[in-house]
């Protein structure tokens, strides 16, 4: 049974006791009807991309949300920074692919100046990342992931539908400019099938670099919903395949929503991650949310319930009961692996990956 069940403890009862207000999410840290507190954010800033991944986007025809839809940079600034007097302390801007948006550094470093912030971070297809990376951190960028499948550049290509695999290995390379930003992350979607040659090649990167590189699990969040059960090279089989050529030791989870678990080499050599969300899922220590690029708040990737923010904040109403409302509404966990089809209607470039 691989679907999440979510925590283990619900506390919706607390709502009809004296005395719980705050466990109803009416006031005090932003916390959901299982007990969850909510501290991450993901900003996706644009919907558009200069790469089609074919587990996220089709070859051809996605449709852009239109440019009165997008927040614009003072309306993303205001939404953060109102998340951030909530209880938000980690916020990772992504897309669509973030640097296709215009004056992104200077958005990052408005975000990153908010009162309570204490991290911005950003997911990037590394394309253009040689070209913002020093802007961005002198903005305040304090760490980068860089999505790299394949070091291969036929199966990159057969990936990503374009052949960017130098300019983004030259993005790789510019981050190592910045001390502040080690260790890189790399995240490694895997497809089965196909991303099992690259799984060395990947692994050698997190010894020969200063990366640590992520093996992530493919999740049904494709625009043309074509993800099945088959693609899912699970966590599990990689590691299989890193530890037969290098043992591989577990480390302890740097904090307790963590996604991924890690694992050093047994030689010192380096450290990978395996973001399991498939075969393990870890939705019951879930504290993020995600705020789209046309501004509705979702409290799970899975979960096709969102808030409206853009059309509180425009209107101007109250935003902060809309937030309240969401988060203490937020599902247990998804249902990969029990419904027959659990993919939500935005794609993963949609929501904000
Ligand atoms: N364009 C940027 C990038 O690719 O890094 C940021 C946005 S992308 C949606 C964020 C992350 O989601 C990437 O690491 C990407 O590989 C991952 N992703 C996209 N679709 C996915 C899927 N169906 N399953 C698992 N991860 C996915
Ligand atoms: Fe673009 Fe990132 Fe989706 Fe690939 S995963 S198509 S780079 S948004």
């Amino acid at each position: 049974m691989n679907a999440c069940r979510g925590p283990r403890t619900p506390c919706r009862l607390r709502s009809v006791m004296p005395g719980w207000g705050y466990a109803r999410g009416v006031e005090g840290p932003l916390t959901d009807a299982f007990g969850r507190v909510h501290r991450a954010l993901r900003v996706s800033v644009t919907d558009r991309c200069n790469l089609r991944c074919r587990y996220c986007m089709p070859a051809e025809g996605m449709a852009w949300l239109p440019g009165d839809r997008v927040l614009r940079d003072a309306e993303v600034v205001r939404l953060v920074g109102l998340l951030a007097r909530m209880g938000v302390r980690e916020v990772r801007v992504t897309g669509g692919e973030p640097l296709l948006r215009p004056g992104i550094a200077p958005l990052v470093g408005r975000m990153a100046a908010l009162p309570g912030v204490r991290e911005v971070s950003m997911t990037s297809n590394g394309v253009l990342l040689d070209r913002h990376v020093d802007d961005l951190v002198a903005a305040g960028l304090a760490r980068v992931n860089v999505s790299v499948d394949s070091l291969d550049p036929e199966r990159f290509a057969a990936i990503t539908r374009r052949r960017d695999l130098d300019r983004v290995l030259a993005g790789l390379r510019a981050c190592e400019r910045h001390p502040s930003l080690r260790p890189v992350k790399v995240n490694a979607v895997c497809l089965r099938g196909l991303s099992e040659p690259d799984v060395l090649p990947l692994a050698a990167l997190a010894r020969e670099r200063p990366y640590v590189v992520r093996f992530v699990e493919v999740m049904p969040l494709d625009a043309p919903r074509e993800w099945t059960r088959d693609l899912v090279l699970g966590g599990e089989e990689v590691r299989a395949i890193v530890a037969a050529r290098w043992p591989l030791l577990p480390l302890p989870a740097d904090r307790p929503s963590a996604t991924a678990t890690r694992w050093a080499f047994a030689d010192g050599a380096g450290e990978l991650e395996f973001v399991s969300s498939v075969t393990e899922p870890f939705c019951a220590a879930c504290d993020r949310l995600r705020l789209t690029a046309d501004g509705q708040l979702r409290t799970c990737l899975f979960a096709d319930q969102e808030a409206d923010l853009r059309g509180a904040l425009r209107r101007g109403e109250p935003l902060e009961p809309v937030v309240r409302q969401a988060v203490w509404g937020k599902p247990a966990g998804h249902a990969i692996g029990v419904a027959a089809d659990p993919a939500p209607m935005r794609p993963m470039s949609r929501i904000g990956g």
